[in-house]
């Protein structure tokens, strides 16, 4: 939470109760939520909280870049709270996502097809599979 105080510093953005749970909310979350999973945890706590102010309070973090999102499985936008390059392990069985780091392919040079294609802005690894949780059940 001392990291979201910063933010709000420098970004001259107002800390409100409503603002500090659902970003403690989406910083604790396992696996990236979605707006609907954040709005879930939060009720719990502010009761009279809105579907609609989580939407709306989620996509100010993300104006701000407080977080990114991310589209990776089916339509809904799932969100980041890790800033740093990293890339994505996507179990298809139970939707979780999970950061991974990838350093050696980071650095690596962008392929001739890549290159001859135009600009690069984002390199980003999806590995979707079974997860070891999910694998064990089957
Ligand atoms: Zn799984
Ligand atoms: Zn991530």
């Amino acid at each position: 939470m001392d990291r979201f105080e910063s933010l709000c510093k420098t970004k001259g953005l107002r800390m409100t109760h409503q603002r500090i749970e659902v970003f403690r909310e989406l910083a604790k979350y396992p696996g990236h939520p979605t707006v609907e999973a954040v709005f879930k945890k939060v009720r719990r706590k502010i009761k009279t909280i809105s579907l609609d102010t989580v939407y709306r309070t989620i996509t100010t973090f993300e104006d701000l870049g407080f977080i990114k999102r991310i589209h990776i499985l089916d339509n809904s936008a799932r969100y980041d709270t890790n800033l740093t390059a990293h890339h994505h392990l996507i179990c298809t069985n139970c939707k979780a996502i999970k950061d991974f780091y990838w350093p050696e392919f980071d650095k690596m040079k962008p392929h001739k097809a890549i290159s001859g294609w135009g600009r690069v802005d984002i390199k980003h690894v999806v590995i979707s599979g079974l997860c070891s949780n999910c694998k064990k059940k089957r």
